[in-house]
């Protein structure tokens, strides 16, 4: 399944000495995070592992592997397909869970999801078969839950294309969450930049028992450090509560730590992990992973003296650990389960509880459906239904295979459950939710790892809370949020007042996992004459054409396109929402460009001043008149202009419809290098007030890029419509390299050239 044993087995074979290596520059022990980052620098990377600082420099690394969802991939392999290359350059795969609406139940919802997207999948499907790429199909699972029973490794590295990626943290990997761009780049053989992180040490005491699980850890983590608490830094756990928790449940932890921001989160190598090799298939590489065992770790100085060696130190008493609940609106408004109901009397949510729900790739492991089933269970015998509506997600076919096969779902079955197809479906919004008033203010539970306003359903009045799987399990039977399943009891059909035992389960099925079609799909031996399947006429998919190289000449005569005020997100240069749909065709989505920018001079949305007309227009539609009329364009922005989440798109329209430079106060670091590899100039002004002196009607010049180098501004002449100009200053951060792509059109264009060039 492109997970390359000998690769692994070489990765190994030179893993101790790559450590060794990395510890005598630093001259100090190492955490496990700084053992894999500095034993994946990019190899033409100048830099060194002792002087690189934390939270403060950019470095290129080189992942050992790349995995994509089905909505993050179109554009990435449509970019890829740009690259000339006949293969990916690192394991890659395509996992289709994004796409699929919860509705009636797993068997329907599969089916009309696989009708409606047809051509996504067929596309992905391909592709993926001609460049070598693993393709899963619909139904095969959640990226995250098949990564990690397929192909996490204790001390590798990886992207994905989607923010819990951090998941296979679970099995000693760190794997970080990034947009198409960062993902097209690995697979066509480039570096991948990552902003040297900080590590916060979470130290593990005790274990867990009872009806607290890993979930409730997460859960209290994400009230002490809040959805800010982890930007830019690594959580690295360990201690002996770290070494009682299952590699599922480390995963767990691992996956929702993407919700206090945090690049991602890790645990050591221990035989939880090997314990999980082993149950999923993967002997040969617990075998590897056992005899280098201890470096598969945080040297044991560290976690003797982590306040020495981490930024930041968190304690946790697993003995002490209170089941937790999280919410309403964000993940970190952490309540211990004792205090919860009196939360939700005091702050008037709505006590009833509509819906609880079970699954994701936070929470879909054997462990986490045994132990919600042994509730399932006990309330079905002890004459209990549940009184909310309850749906069970298994995160794999494989778990969702076995557990069948083990009699586990018939006990959601017989409490009223409805399991769903093995994908993300409301987690992701793709809920198609019954309600009789979307106007009346009601609570859900689920054991995912997001609750903010409109995520599961789009409506603004549902309070979303999460928790573990068994609390939510138990939540949904007394159909109310203020239950607490540890010192309540509630009232059976047959009037008896009952209450509900500690849940058990198991890490492993007793008889194994076991499945019958996994939904994997290997790609062709040789690709070549394999045929990407995208329909010219479709709206959904376009393949790309290369953008045009710089012509060699000043760019002159430019008009401004948009001056936007304030701030200005991807989001408010590439919407989501109903555009995510045409998220695989270029021309498309770029009627979304800067809709949300705010313009400076009329403090209206999506209205510019076209320059050739004097009228007002769409955004989008201004600027393809003036790409009609063969007239590049300039973009003018305030501070951290394209701050959010690394989109592709943002930096892809305004490319493909014309604009050539965006000229800012500053910009988020990710989008200005997302600029930069499509080949447009990012540029800031050297004197930050000079934003104010652009006019609407400008005419711009950009001069000096024959002498184009790194360090050396730039001038724009600016040309009023009343005939005076002025000449300023523009600043720049390209490198070399960085300048090669500007010249060359993007950066694909030059690993296309080198492709060809070896061919
Ligand atoms: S289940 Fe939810 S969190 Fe997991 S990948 Fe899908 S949408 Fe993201």
């Amino acid at each position: 399944m492109t997970f390359d044993l000998e690769m692994l087995r070489q990765h190994y074979a030179q893993w101790t000495q790559r450590c060794d290596d990395v510890r005598q520059s630093c001259n100090r022990p190492l955490t496990l995070t700084e053992k894999i980052l500095l034993t994946h620098l990019w190899s033409d990377s100048n830099a060194s592992p002792a002087q690189l600082r934390r939270g403060v420099d950019y470095v290129d690394f080189a992942p050992d592997r790349v995995a994509m969802q089905d909505a993050t991939a179109q554009m990435a392999l449509l970019q890829f397909m740009q690259a000339g290359r006949p293969s990916v350059a690192v394991p890659s795969t395509v996992h289709c869970d994004h796409l699929i609406q919860a509705k009636a139940g797993a068997a329907t919802d599969l089916r009309e999801a696989v009708d409606k997207n047809k051509e996504v999948f067929d596309f992905l499907s391909s592709v993926s078969d001609k460049y070598g790429i693993g393709f899963w199909k619909p139904g095969a699972g959640i990226i995250h839950q098949v990564i990690l029973e397929n192909y996490a490794f204790p001390g590798g590295l990886m992207i994905g294309t989607d923010s819990h990626t951090p998941n296979a943290g679970g099995l000693g990997m760190i794997a970080i969450g990034v947009g198409g761009a960062d993902a097209c780049d690995v697979m066509a053989g480039l570096a991948w930049e990552l902003k040297m992180p900080r590590i916060i040490g979470v130290h593990l005491r005790g274990k867990l028992s009872g009806w607290a699980s890993a979930k409730d850890v997460i859960l209290k983590v994400a009230g002490i450090l809040t959805v800010k608490g982890g930007t830019d830094a690594i959580l690295e756990y360990f201690g002996d509560g770290a070494q009682s928790l299952s590699a599922t449940g480390k995963s767990t932890i691992c996956n929702m730590g993407a919700e206090i921001g945090a690049t991602t989160s890790i645990f050591g190598y221990d035989h939880r992990m090997a314990e999980y090799l082993r149950g999923t298939g993967r002997k040969d590489v617990a075998t590897m992973t056992d005899a280098i065992a201890s470096h598969l770790t945080g040297d044991p100085e560290v976690y003797a003296n982590p306040t020495a060696y981490f930024d930041q130190v968190i304690e946790i008493n697993l003995d002490e650990l209170e089941p937790h609940i999280n919410g309403p609106f964000t993940p970190d408004l952490a309540w211990p389960l004792s205090q919860f109901a009196q939360a939700v009397r005091e702050h008037g949510w709505p006590a009833q509880l509509d819906v609880g729900l079970i699954g994701s790739c936070t929470n879909s492991s054997y462990e986490d459906i045994s132990r919600s089933a042994s509730i399932a269970a006990q309330a079905a015998s002890k004459k209990l239904k549940a009184q909310s509506e309850f749906t069970i997600t298994p995160g794999s076919e494989m778990v969702r295979y076995t557990v069948e096969r083990d009699g586990l779902l018939k006990h959601f079955d017989a409490i009223g459950g409805v399991v769903l197809a093995n994908a993300c479906g409301p987690c992701i919004g793709q809920w198609a939710r019954h309600s009789d008033d979307p106007q009346r203010k009601n609570s859900i539970i689920t054991s995912f790892n997001r609750n903010f306003a409109k995520r599961n359903d789009g409506n603004p009045n549902t309070h979303a809370f999460v928790a573990s799987p068994e609390i939510v399990t138990a939540l949904a039977i007394a159909g109310d949020l203020t239950f607490n399943p540890m010192t309540d009891s509630l009232i059976n059909t047959e009037g008896f007042e009952v209450t509900l035992d500690e849940p058990q389960g198991l890490a492993f099925p007793p008889k194994g996992f076991e499945v019958a079609d996994s939904g994997y799909q290997a790609p062709a031996i040789d690709g070549a004459s394999v045929k990407v399947h995208v329909h010219p006429d479709s709206d959904r998919l376009q393949l790309l054409d290369p953008f045009a190289a710089w012509e060699g000449t000043d760019l002159t005569g430019m008009p401004l396109l948009i001056k936007a005020q304030g701030k200005c997100t991807t989001d408010h240069i590439s919407m989501a929402g109903p555009w995510l749909k045409y998220r695989g065709h270029l021309d498309n989505i770029s009627n979304n460009m800067l809709i949300g920018a705010v313009n400076a001079y009329t403090g209206q949305t999506n209205s510019v001043r076209n320059q050739l007309t004097g009228a007002y227009g769409a955004v989008p539609e201004v600027q393809r008149a003036y790409k009609a009329a063969g007239l590049g364009s300039v973009v003018v922005g305030d501070e951290n202009y394209g701050e959010g989440s690394s989109r592709e798109h943002a930096a892809m329209e305004p490319r493909h419809l014309g604009v050539r430079v965006i000229l800012v106060r500053s910009f988020a670091r990710i989008h200005e290098t997302n600029l930069k590899k499509q080949g447009m100039l990012a540029l800031t002004f050297a004197n930050k007030a000079d934003y104010d002196l652009i006019q609407e009607n400008d005419r711009m010049d950009v001069l000096g890029l024959n002498e184009f180098r790194p360090g050396q501004a730039l001038r724009m002449r600016l040309t009023h419509e009343d005939g005076s100009a002025k000449e300023l200053q523009l600043n720049h951060s390209y490198n070399e390299a960085q300048i090669a792509w500007f010249r060359a059109g993007g950066a694909l264009n030059i690993i296309r050239a080198q492709a060809a060039g070896h061919s």
